[in-house]
C-alpha cells in the first residue's frame, strides 16, 4: 500500500491545494491529509477551526477516486522533533509532499522521501490573498471549490474574519 503524505494549514482550502491533491490521487494508493497549525482558529491568519478545515477538505474532495484521510495535527514547540510527532498522528505513509521550505527541510533530515509539487497560480491561489480579499469586500469565491464556499457560507466564515480583524 503506497499512501502520501500532504499537510498545509488550509486557511481557507483552495484551488491550489485541490490541484495538487488530484496530482497526488495519480501517484499513491491512498493520501494522507494533514490539517497543521490545528489548534489555532479565530485569528486574522487563522480564522478557522480544525474541524470546519476537515469539513472544507472532505467536501471538496468527495468525488476523489483515492481514499483519503484528514487528521487535525497540533503544532509543536520543536522543529526537529515535529516529524516523529507527525508520524505519530498519521498512518504509515513513505512519500511527504509538499513545496513549503520548512517541511521539505524537516522531513528530508528525517529520511523520509519529499516531492515538491508545482505550484499553481500562486498569485491568486494563496490563502493570504482569499482572506485578504474577503476582508476588502472583494469576490474570493472564484478561488476555493464549490463545497468550500458553501461550508464557508454555513460557518458564516466572512463575517468572523471581518469581526476579528476590527479594532476595539
Ligand atoms: P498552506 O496551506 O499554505 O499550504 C499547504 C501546501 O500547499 C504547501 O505545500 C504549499 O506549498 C501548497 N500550496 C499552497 N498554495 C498552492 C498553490 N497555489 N498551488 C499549489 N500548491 C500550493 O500550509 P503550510 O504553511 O505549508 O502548512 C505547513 C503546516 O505545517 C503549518 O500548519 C505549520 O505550522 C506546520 N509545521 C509545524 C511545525 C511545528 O509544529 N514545529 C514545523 C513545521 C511545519
Amino acid at each position: 500500500m503506497k499512501r502520501g503524505f500532504y499537510i498545509g494549514r488550509f486557511q481557507p482550502y483552495h484551488n491550489g491545494h485541490q490541484s495538487v491533491l488530484e496530482h497526488i490521487a495519480g501517484k499513491v494508493d491512498e493520501i494522507i491529509i494533514g490539517i497543521g497549525s490545528a489548534q489555532l482558529s479565530h485569528q486574522v491568519d487563522n480564522p478557522f477551526t480544525a474541524g470546519e478545515r476537515v469539513l472544507m477538505i472532505t467536501r471538496a474532495l468527495a468525488s476523489l477516486e483515492c481514499p483519503f484521510y484528514v487528521i487535525p495535527i497540533e503544532d509543536i514547540q520543536r522543529n526537529a522533533l515535529w516529524v516523529a510527532h507527525v508520524r505519530s498522528m498519521a498512518p504509515p505513509f513513505e512519500t511527504c509532499y509538499s513545496s513549503n521550505p520548512l517541511v521539505i527541510q524537516l522531513f528530508r533530515e528525517s529520511g523520509i522521501k519529499v516531492q515538491s509539487p508545482a505550484l499553481y497560480e500562486r498569485e491568486t491561489l494563496s490563502g493570504t490573498e482569499i482572506r485578504r480579499r474577503m476582508l476588502a469586500g472583494e469576490p474570493w469565491e472564484e478561488l476555493v471549490p464549490q463545497p468550500v464556499v458553501r461550508v464557508l457560507r454555513e460557518i458564516k466564515g466572512k463575517e468572523r474574519l471581518l469581526q476579528i480583524a476590527r479594532n476595539d
